[in-house]
């Protein structure tokens, strides 16, 4: 689990902030913001994957990305001023301009930036600001924990989980700290009604005699871009077929694999769910299999899915020699 990055580790990194990019410590609000006051803000997290061979920094699905921002500022009365293609323009030229050459989570976030008292979503500024950050794994990827949370997921009439909105996280973070304080990696959350719906930043996948099983978008959950490439990961590369259904939750503990996936937490396998094996207690071919394909495809090594990233520098990078370091020079006699 990766942690806030220190702020030491940003003094270089420019964000866009109130239309223009400027260095990380100046992007600052003030207490009132309505945002931080009654969660009115719409967010996405974008991962950028740094490929040291090609000397490239690629985005992944970044416009898929855009578009549920789009979307969830929309229901959420956040008027956004740039374009989808303007958007991601801002994210490219946060990573050009912070010279990232590493791995790195992105996260655009629209937010009601009006300072009055009032809790509303009408008659309420707006204002947006795209950040990056390094970043690691956010949860294990060799095999983690999972606990059946006892808070259940919110549903689409109450914060709709479908757009991320800021205020509706509470849900999550209530979920993931129980689990974290049980001695689990992460949470899965059931629906009100008892169904399997997803994890407190993930999408949940089974393997049930051969297919692959995740639940309905009807299971009040956050249809993951992440899951999209999974399904058609599992049918293209492994000729897999993917059934999108209800999930009771002892099929959890019966599934032959089971794994979690998001952007942060890629493709994570569960070995056990509230402290039971899942199959034999140890990873899964078919999720060790989709791991591997995932991440050679978000990290621009796949050429069947080289639309699934943008390379932001147009040209190789190569990392810069430490100072007082000699460069090795071909074919240089010592
Ligand atoms: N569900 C929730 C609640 C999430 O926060 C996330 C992370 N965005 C996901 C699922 C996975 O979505 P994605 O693959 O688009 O990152």
């Amino acid at each position: 689990m990766s942690e806030a990055v220190p702020a030491a580790a940003q003094v270089e990194a420019q964000c866009f902030f109130e239309g223009r990019y400027v260095p990380f410590a100046e992007a600052r609000v003030g207490v009132m913001t309505h945002a931080l006051n009654y969660g009115t803000a719409c967010f996405e997290g974008v991962r950028a994957y740094w490929n040291e061979a090609h000397g490239q920094l690629y985005v992944v699905k970044l416009e898929a990305h855009v578009e549920r921002l789009r979307r969830s500022c929309r229901f959420m009365r956040i008027e956004l001023a740039p374009t989808a293609a303007e958007l991601a323009e801002i994210v490219v030229q946060v990573l050009r301009r912070s010279r990232y050459q590493e791995d790195v989570y992105i996260r655009p976030l629209a937010y009601k930036s009006g300072e009055l008292i009032g809790v509303r979503l009408h008659d309420v500024a707006d204002a947006l600001c795209v950040f990056a950050a390094p970043m690691g794994n956010y949860v294990e990827t060799g095999g983690i924990r999972c606990g059946v949370s006892s808070w259940r997921r919110v549903e689409d009439n109450m914060i709709p989980p479908g757009a991320k909105i800021t205020g509706g996280y509470v849900n999550s973070a209530l979920a993931k700290t129980e689990a974290v304080e049980n001695g689990y990696d992460e949470a899965i959350m059931l629906t009100a009604a008892g169904y399997v719906s997803e994890g407190s930043a993930e999408n949940v996948f089974l393997v049930v005699d051969g297919r692959l099983v995740t639940p309905t978008p009807a299971e009040h959950l956050l249809v993951g871009v992440t899951r999209s490439a999974v399904i058609e990961l599992a049918r293209q590369e492994l000729g897999m077929e993917v059934v999108e259904r209800q999930v009771g939750r002892s099929e959890l503990y019966n599934a032959d694999e089971l794994f979690l996936c998001g952007t942060g937490a890629q493709i994570s396998p569960v070995v056990s769910v509230d402290r039971r094996p899942v199959g034999d207690g140890a990873v899964g071919p078919i999720s060790e299999r989709l791991q591997h394909l995932y991440f050679q495809a978000v990290r621009g090594e796949a050429p069947r899915y080289a639309s699934w990233v943008r390379p932001v520098y147009d040209s190789p990078r190569r990392r810069q020699a430490p100072a007082g370091a000699t460069p090795a020079l071909a074919g240089a006699t010592p």
